[in-house]
């Protein structure tokens, strides 16, 4: 167990203005480790370090950019091609994404670019697989029955088959596919 003066000094320095993680990276400790041994001693965190945070978070959002601690910006202006979502997106998390095509809006909406509408995917597949099955669950309330392509309908993935390109079929429906194809 860390002695009570030794958090006490470390508190001194956060006092002086230093964030956890500062604090965190001069003590060679993780911030979290910092923040549990100054709750166990009942020293308070400072107010609105988080509010501020969120602050920042939605002026960045009004004045469409232009934060010089964003993980995309080389000094003068950010690209404004890049989409409002995907820079937020990064800006939360704090580093740039692999692939950023990867950004799903929960409520479908595009303009509504709140953090807590946005779910990034870890790649391409994964995105579409939350579309597909959402849109299974609204069309018939299961999201992991597929629409055979050549019926139209809705059905469990265990009465059809599953084809590479993520086309899906009957055995019934496949056949008459091949029929008419033959003609
Ligand atoms: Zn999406
Ligand atoms: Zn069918």
């Amino acid at each position: 167990m860390i002695e009570k003066d030794k958090i006490k000094e470390w508190y001194e320095i956060y006092k002086q203005g230093k964030s956890l993680k500062e604090l965190g990276n001069i003590l060679h400790k993780d911030h979290s480790t910092i923040y549990y041994h100054f709750k166990r001693l009942g020293f308070k965190r400072r107010p609105n370090q988080m509010s501020d945070k969120l602050k920042d978070f939605h002026r960045y959002r009004m004045l469409n950019i232009k934060p010089e601690n964003h993980p995309r910006w080389k000094g003068g202006k950010l690209n404004r091609n890049i989409f409002k979502h995907i820079l937020i997106a990064e800006k939360v998390i704090g580093k740039k994404l692999i692939k950023p095509h990867c950004i799903h809006h929960v409520n479908g909406n595009h303009s509504d670019n709140r953090n807590i509408n946005l779910v990034i995917c870890e790649n391409n597949n994964y995105h579409k697989l939350i579309h597909l099955r959402k849109k299974a669950f609204y069309a018939c309330g299961h999201v992991n029955w597929r629409r055979c392509t050549y019926c139209i309908k809705w059905d469990n993935p265990e009465n059809l088959i599953i084809y590479k390109n993520n086309a899906a079929r009957h055995r019934e429906c496949q056949r008459k596919h091949d029929r008419e194809k033959s003609l």
